[in-house]
């Protein structure tokens, strides 16, 4: 199928082909919007073999498909297995899927060319094969394999993956590459007291139904227990220096009677508390109090990213602000303008920690103000849940719609938008913020959008501040150039929702009087900012 490229696409192929060839490793910024998807394929589909399309989330999946579909191209998804098997409530870790007590185990079926969330409607329903291995199915004939981040710097769910493609050289793309400055997230595990009241319980149940004693798995889990009634639930994460940690003899009865309690369930979802004890105390690695649950990072998650890397033959890592990562490769910065922005400057607000709870009224009658000026809907981005919470209590003569953690998908949003007009409070950086479209027949479901808050790094949250070390040892910068890289990338990524297309207009509010330090990283100069309050 012949496709139009556009202007800055033709003008940078041959480059881009070039040194995919050549280095290998393929760097490239362009604004969202502009096209990077196709170009990213066109690129990876001269060096021949599979491409291996990874997003953050299954949202993005979309826009991997049209492309596939406008190239002729065979493509294949990998969804875990807790979001399309039949079986999972959509929470579990593959390991808790056991599909060797299924009797859905080796039922393929072809489940036609579905769209990916068609593909997870459809998979909830199945009851005469398995959806998973269904779409597994396809790796191996496919042109486009599209995966989530995760499916592929895990060592064991790659390694799955790969099986299906042994011998074909491998091109991957990593969509939105800026992420990896986050990567530490990916290899975190985390138990609270819930788990261990649950693996208490498992514990009594394998000792009534087993000759295993575990007498030192319990005392070392009561210990535990009483350890963590004692930790500050506040907010963040706080590293943790010491904290009981079990003997080798109470491991072992904790491996002993994980094993034993996972084979006394029945079926194929296996779920089990001592597995996430055992799990957390297999890593090795720094050790947090995030409001009362510890959680453990992984050391060397940098080099298990580096070592998922190279298992390709070519890299194409690209975003709308990729910054320095520390990885070698050849750059292309693509700079095309993709619509037209009026700005507005809040300069009597502040999101600063401290100030929240006063702030939040004032956001509340700002955000008021905007709606009642505003034709459409109003995108209202928040630099985290409980500021959007705060704010929302003292939002009162608007409608509102918001995004949970849980529960409203996106498509419900989307309809929402279109039948009405809505304050849309959202979260920075969280699921709705990147790589998802609020348009409806390719124009934008809002006029304006707003960013109340500045999203500047959490620095009393110990993992945030490690995050920051690690980047700067690793890129050989400041620690204050890395948090001001961080905030200003979660901004551009923001705003980045707006502009999809050349003809898009969208009126942006800057609500912090912080935003005034990023003015010139944004391209604006003072005069064509208008303050707002
Ligand atoms: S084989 Fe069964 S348990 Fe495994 S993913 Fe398929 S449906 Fe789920």
């Amino acid at each position: 199928m012949s496709v139009t490229l556009r202007e800055w696409q033709k003008e940078y192929l041959k480059t881009a082909i070039e040194h995919l060839r050549k280095d290998k490793t393929l760097l490239l910024q362009s604004p969202t919007g502009s096209g990077k998807t196709l170009f990213a394929l066109n690129t990876a589909l001269s060096v021949g073999g599979t491409i291996i399309y990874l997003t953050r989330t299954h949202n993005e999946f979309n826009s991997v498909k049209r492309e596939a579909d406008r190239l002729g191209l065979k493509i294949a998804f990998i969804f875990g297995k807790a979001s399309v098997c039949p079986f999972a409530q959509g929470n579990e870790d593959p390991e808790e899927i056991d599909c060797k007590s299924c009797k859905l185990n080796g039922k393929v079926k072809d489940m036609g060319n579905l769209s990916p969330s068609q593909i997870i409607a459809e998979a909830k329903k199945a009851s005469d094969y398995c959806p998973y291995q269904s779409l597994k199915a396809k790796i191996g004939n496919a042109n486009i394999i599209a995966s989530s981040y995760l499916y592929f710097f895990l060592p064991n769910l790659r390694r799955s993956m790969l099986k299906e493609i042994e011998d074909k050289n491998i091109v991957v793309i990593i969509d939105e590459a800026h992420n990896l400055l986050f990567s530490d997230e990916w290899f975190k595990r985390r138990i609270g007291k819930k788990t261990l009241k649950n693996a208490l319980e498992e514990l009594e149940i394998v000792r009534k139904e087993s000759r295993i004693s575990g007498d030192k798995a319990k005392e070392y889990l009561t210990i535990l227990y009483d350890f963590m009634t004692k930790l500050d639930e506040g907010s963040g994460c706080k590293q943790l220096p010491l904290f009981p940690q079990p003997s080798k003899e109470a491991l072992d009865q904790l491996v002993k009677a994980m094993k034993t309690y996972v084979n006394l369930i029945k079926g194929p979802i296996k779920r089990s508390s001592l597995r996430s004890i055992v799990n957390f105390f297999s890593e090795e690695g720094d050790v947090y109090n995030c409001n009362g649950s510890l959680v453990i990072i992984p050391n060397k998650t940098w080099d298990k990213i580096n070592s998922a890397l190279n298992v390709a033959n070519y890299r194409i890592l690209m975003s709308g602000t990729l910054p320095e990562l520390g990885i070698n490769g050849y750059r292309i910065n693509v700079n095309v303008k993709m619509g037209k922005a009026e700005w507005y400057y809040c300069n009597n607000l502040t999101s600063k920690a401290k100030m929240r709870s006063s702030e939040a009224p004032k956001y509340a009658e700002v955000l008021e103000r905007i709606y009642k000026l505003s034709g459409s809907n109003v995108l209202v981005f928040f630099p985290n849940y409980e500021f959007k919470n705060l704010v929302k209590e003292n939002v009162k003569t608007v409608p509102v719609l918001e995004e949970n953690k849980r529960g409203v998908t996106h498509e419900e949003i989307l309809e929402l938008m279109r039948n009405g007009k809505y304050l849309v409070l959202l979260v920075m950086r969280a699921k709705e913020s990147e790589g998802v479209e609020f348009r409806f027949e390719n124009k934008n479901l809002f006029d304006s959008m707003v960013l109340a808050g500045l999203p500047y790094p959490d620095i009393t949250d110990s993992i945030v501040t490690n995050r920051i070390k690690r980047v700067a040892k690793l890129t050989k910068r400041s620690e204050e150039e890395v948090a001001h890289e961080l905030t200003l990338i979660t901004i551009k990524q923001t705003i980045g929702r707006a502009f999809r297309d050349p003809n898009d207009y969208v009126k942006i509010y800057l609500c912090d009087s912080r935003y005034k330090e990023y003015f010139s990283d944004l391209g604006l100069n003072e005069k064509e900012i208008k303050l707002f309050v």
